[in-house]
């Protein structure tokens, strides 16, 4: 029987995501009279923040918080300088999970910003990720969702511009907006293209997979950008595409009406969480004949 249930080998923890609660799971281990926070949720899945809630972890937006000697772990997707600055001034240990492509993503427009007119950030405007990016920026900054957004800003064709996209952004959109941006201006622009390779994997197995099946499911958290980025990336060549938390939300009725569907997921979806439902999908169609 061909295979009816097209499941990503990309799909679930990127290297940031197992770094970052790697550092969290030793911090458990190795703590001894210590309450441990994260600044703001480590990362963006709600099972795996439950997981981590009831052994204790607390989350935290508020640098006062902490009081001597607890520790507090910066999340995968970083924070900005101020809130750095502010959590280092206190007597708590620091311990920064920031996935090093975000890092790098920060320092490089610590770098380029200063030999800019102006920094266009390709990004979601209330997303950590790119809050803590803008505090990183040496000259004024716009930011933008989309085409049509970066389409509206009004840009001096002779100012000295830089690009630069959230980490997990749509990769062919980027690309596509910086080719327009560069024929828009008559000065050579500063391109960073930090959209991670995790990133990139994810999205061009996604639309592999998208445009062989009837059905695509994107599995991962609905505040996690990476899983909203994947399920948009899905739609444009699987319609019937949805974005799920957990297996409750199929139809089974659905699925067993596709002759092929599609399974993928975000770089902050547990590894359970997906062969959970790539078990159940599989289940849900082996009851269907193949010609039927
Ligand atoms: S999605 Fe990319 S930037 Fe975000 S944690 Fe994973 S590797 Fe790092």
């Amino acid at each position: 029987m061909k295979e009816r249930v097209l499941l990503a080998e990309s799909a679930g923890f990127c290297m940031g995501v197992s770094l970052a609660l790697g550092k969290l799971d030793q911090a458990i281990k190795n703590k001894i009279n210590q309450n441990i926070f994260t600044y703001g949720p480590i990362i963006h899945n709600p099972q795996v923040l439950e997981y981590y809630s009831n052994k204790g972890v607390r989350i935290i937006d508020d640098c006062l918080k902490p009081r001597s000697g607890d520790m507090v772990i910066i999340r995968a997707h970083g924070v900005p300088l101020l809130v750095e600055e502010q959590l280092r001034k206190r007597n708590i240990e620091i311990l920064d999970a920031t996935c090093p492509k975000v890092k790098k993503a920060q320092l490089l427009i610590q770098k380029n910003s200063y030999l800019s007119d102006c920094l266009l950030i390709y990004g979601e405007q209330d997303h950590p990720e790119v809050k803590g990016l803008l505090s990183y920026a040496g000259c004024p900054a716009y930011l933008f969702e989309n085409t049509k957004e970066f389409r509206e800003l009004t840009l001096m064709p002779t100012g000295r511009y830089c690009l630069v996209s959230q980490t997990t952004q749509d990769r062919q959109e980027f690309l596509s907006i910086a080719r327009e941006l560069k024929k828009k201006l008559e000065k050579d622009i500063i391109i960073l293209d930090t959209i991670c390779d995790a990133t990139k994997d994810r999205q061009s197995e996604t639309i592999e997979i998208a445009g062989k099946v009837e059905c695509m499911f994107v599995v991962g958290g609905r505040n996690s950008g990476n899983t909203r980025r994947l399920y948009q990336v899905a739609r444009k060549y699987c319609p019937s595409c949805l974005h799920i938390e957990t297996r409750d939300e199929i139809d089974p009725e659905k699925v067993a009406g596709c002759s092929k569907v599609g399974l993928t997921a975000g770089a902050s979806t547990p590894n359970e969480t997906i062969q959970s439902i790539h078990q159940y999908l599989m289940q849900i169609m082996s009851r269907k004949s193949p010609s039927a």
